[in-house]
């Protein structure tokens, strides 16, 4: 399938970013507002996983994504629109095998929404920017906020503090 990062004839102002490609990772820091794209071009700019779990709501396997036991500091940005939405300092080890958060990074953007599906009462985090869905907020969090944000890693994409001068990324 060919790339095109220009929507057909969207006025201009509506180019949409090669986010998150395999070759050079993410180097467009900007947020891009993909806020009134339709659910085809979703499902070509995205994996099928990430539509499935962006797009559809639906949930990655635990313990199966990228970012649960991921300890590397960086904020971890939408994997839809590039919006910061949370910092490896509120993340923590919950042990459901999902990435877990007790706040979104300061200036982040989400959306919460109360979520009856599966016969469950839960609340539904979602990007504020792109509409993406994220995961689900839980009361069982640390103290002193409590909350939990149990996230797909699919909904994300680590944006790594490696360039800082700590000199400790390097492995043999
Ligand atoms: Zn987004």
């Amino acid at each position: 399938m060919v790339y095109e990062p220009v929507a057909p004839s969207g006025p201009p102002g509506t180019v949409v970013r090669s986010l998150g490609l395999p070759d050079g990772g993410i180097e467009e820091k900007n947020v891009s507002d993909k806020s009134n794209l339709s659910e085809d071009r979703w499902q070509e700019i995205l994996t099928p996983e990430q539509f499935d779990v962006l797009r559809r709501k639906g949930t990655e396997r635990a313990f199966s994504g990228a970012y649960w036991d991921e300890g590397d500091h960086g904020t971890y940005r939408c994997a839809g629109c590039n919006e910061a939405l949370f910092s490896s300092e509120s993340k923590f080890d919950s042990g459901t095998g999902w990435p877990s958060f007790s706040e979104v990074v300061e200036g982040g953007r989400v959306r919460t929404e109360e979520d009856h599906t599966l016969g469950m009462r839960r609340v539904e985090v979602s990007c504020a920017n792109c509409d993406g869905h994220l995961g689900h907020i839980f009361p069982d969090g640390p103290a002193p906020g409590g909350a939990r944000y149990c996230i797909n890693s699919v909904a994300l994409v680590l944006d790594s503090d490696e360039g800082s001068s700590e000199g400790s990324g390097v492995e043999e």
